[in-house]
């Protein structure tokens, strides 16, 4: 039965091909991790450091706070370091998540506090009206400060290679 058979295989490739992908990532960052400069270099900064750099809107690798046009904009690369913020395609899609999961935890939070203050009777309209509030503004408050939190996850979780940060002279 060989139209089973090559099937099969079709059926096979594609995620041989991905396993073969997570397998080259894997080995990167085994590479960086063990021993070459450029961990050093992002280890040398230090996790807080890099994800205290995130959270208030500054380079994770250098820790310069002009790194937007106007509110919204994060420009393509750091003007003291040199670091590209878009270091794949795609990369800010996490950046998205970052900013749901905060948007949600918040509404959580505020509904939570508007329970327990405005206990035993509970002011629906006031908890329902400032959760709508949390949900519509802080996605586009938060959406800059998402970005560079998740451009500080993300070079947490892939060590500076060589040469992306060409300028970069200290921490
Ligand atoms: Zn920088």
């Amino acid at each position: 039965m060989p139209r089973v058979g090559a099937s099969e295989s079709e059926r096979r490739r594609e995620p041989g091909l991905r396993k073969l992908r997570w397998q080259q990532a894997a080995d990167l960052i085994a590479s960086n991790t063990l021993g070459s400069v450029t961990v050093s270099s992002t280890k040398e900064i230090g996790a807080g450091k890099i994800l205290i750099r995130g959270w208030t809107k500054r380079c994770p690798v250098c820790g310069e706070s002009k790194i937007f046009r106007g509110y919204f904009e994060l420009v393509e690369e750091c003007p003291r370091c040199g670091f590209r913020f878009e270091r794949q395609e795609g990369q800010f899609i996490g950046a998205i998540g970052v900013n749901t999961v905060v948007t949600f935890f918040t509404m959580t939070l505020v509904m939570v506090l508007g329970l327990v203050f405005t206990a035993p009777e509970f002011n629906v309209v006031l908890i329902m009206t400032s959760s709508i509030a949390v949900a519509g503004l802080l996605p586009l408050v938060f959406f800059p400060f998402s970005k560079t939190v998740w451009a500080a996850i993300d070079l947490l979780l892939i060590p500076l290679e060589p040469g992306e940060a060409p300028l970069r002279t200290r921490g």
